[in-house]
C-alpha cells in the first residue's frame, strides 16, 4: 500500500518505520529534519499524500492538525483515506473529517494509548471514530503498528475514547498518590499499602500497574527517578482537552476539572514539567497546598 505519513516525532517515525518494514511503500513528511529507516521524505505535506491510498498524521495538537489538513486534503485522491492519530480536541477532530468527507476522502480519527515504548514493539491500541468502509480499509495497518484496534463510532468517537480514558488515569493516579502520602503520615508501610490496595477495592492501574511509590509494585517510572513514561506535561495536555470538551457537550467532570487544575501547577509552578505524571507523589508528600 503506498502510504503518506506527516508528523515523524516521537510516535511517528517508530509506526512510520513499522509501517515501511512490513513492505508498505511510505512517504513522510514533517517540518524537523528528520530521517526514518525505510521512509522516503517527501518536501512538502501536500507531495507526501499525493497519490497514497493512506495519509496518516501524528502531530502536536488540534490546531497544528488544522492546517495540515488545508493543505493535504486538496492534494489527496478521491476515495483514499485520512487517518489523524494525533492526540487532539473532539471539535478539531470532526471539523477535519467534515472538511474530508466534503472533498471525497475517508476520514478517521485514531488516537492511541501505548506511548513511545508500543509505538516501537508495535503494540499500540488505536481507538477510531469514522466510517466502518474507512475502519475496514485501515485495520491493517493498525494491526503492524499496534495489537488492539477498537472502532469506536462515529467521527470523534476516538478522540472521546481517549480523552475519557485519559481523565480517569489522571483522577485516580492523583488519588493513588495522595493515598499513599497519607498512608506514609500515619506510619504504613509502603509495601503493605500496596498489597492490601492492589488486591481490595481501591486497585486501579494506576496502584496495580504502574505504582508511584518507588521500590513497591511492578517497575515503573518511580523506580527510574520519575523520567518518563508519560511526562507530566501529556497528562494534562489531555485532561485540558478533557475539559474543553466537557465544557463543549455540557458535561458536569468535578474530578477530572480538579485533577487538571493540580497538574497544572504541578507543571507551570512546581517543576512537574519533564517528570512523569506519578510524579505527583512526591509533590503530595512535600504537602503543597491548593
Ligand atoms: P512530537 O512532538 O515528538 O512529534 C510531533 C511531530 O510533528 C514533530 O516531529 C514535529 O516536527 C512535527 N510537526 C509539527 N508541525 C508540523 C507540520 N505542520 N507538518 C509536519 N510535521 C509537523 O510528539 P509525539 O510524542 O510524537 O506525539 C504526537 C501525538 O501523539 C500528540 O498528539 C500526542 O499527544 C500523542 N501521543 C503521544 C504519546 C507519547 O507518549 N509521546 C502517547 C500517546 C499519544
Amino acid at each position: 500500500m503506498k502510504i503518506g505519513f506527516i508528523g515523524l516525532g516521537n510516535m511517528g517515525a517508530p509506526m512510520a518505520a513499522n509501517l515501511a518494514k512490513a513492505g508498505h511503500e511510505v512517504v513522510g513528511f514533517d517540518t524537523a529534519e528528520v530521517s526514518v529507516e525505510g521512509v522516503k521524505m517527501a518536501p512538502s505535506a501536500a507531495d507526501a499524500a499525493r497519490g497514497a491510498e493512506v495519509v496518516i498524521t501524528m502531530l502536536p495538537n488540534g490546531e497544528i492538525l488544522r492546517r495540515v489538513a488545508e493543505e493535504i486534503i486538496p492534494a489527496m485522491a478521491k476515495g483514499a483515506v485520512f487517518v489523524d492519530c494525533s492526540t487532539v480536541d473532539v471539535d478539531s477532530a470532526r471539523a477535519v473529517a467534515e472538511q474530508a468527507e466534503r472533498a471525497g476522502i475517508l476520514a478517521m480519527d485514531a488516537p492511541v494509548s501505548g506511548g513511545v515504548g508500543g509505538a516501537t514493539a508495535g503494540t499500540l491500541t488505536f481507538m477510531a471514530g469514522g466510517p466502518e468502509e474507512a475502519f475496514e480499509k485501515v485495520k491493517p495497518l493498525f494491526d503492524i503498528m499496534g495489537q488492539k484496534a477498537v472502532h469506536c463510532g462515529g467521527s470523534g468517537a476516538g478522540q472521546a475514547a481517549k480523552i475519557c480514558n485519559n481523565m480517569i488515569l489522571g483522577v485516580t493516579m492523583i488519588a493513588t498518590c495522595e493515598a499513599f502520602a497519607l498512608a506514609d503520615k500515619l506510619g504504613l508501610d509502603r509495601q503493605k499499602m500496596f498489597d492490601v490496595v492492589s488486591t481490595s477495592s481501591g486497585y486501579s492501574w494506576s496502584m496495580n500497574a504502574y505504582c508511584p511509590a518507588p521500590g513497591v509494585g511492578p517497575q515503573s517510572p518511580a523506580d527510574n527517578g520519575y523520567k518518563p513514561g508519560f511526562a507530566a506535561d501529556l497528562m494534562l495536555k489531555d485532561l485540558r482537552l478533557s475539559q474543553q470538551a466537557a465544557e463543549s457537550a455540557d458535561a458536569d467532570t468535578p474530578m477530572g476539572q480538579r485533577a487538571m487544575e493540580l497538574y497544572a501547577q504541578f507543571v507551570e509552578q512546581e517543576g512537574g514539567s519533564g517528570m512523569d505524571f506519578s510524579a505527583m507523589l512526591p509533590r503530595f508528600e512535600k504537602r503543597h497546598r491548593g
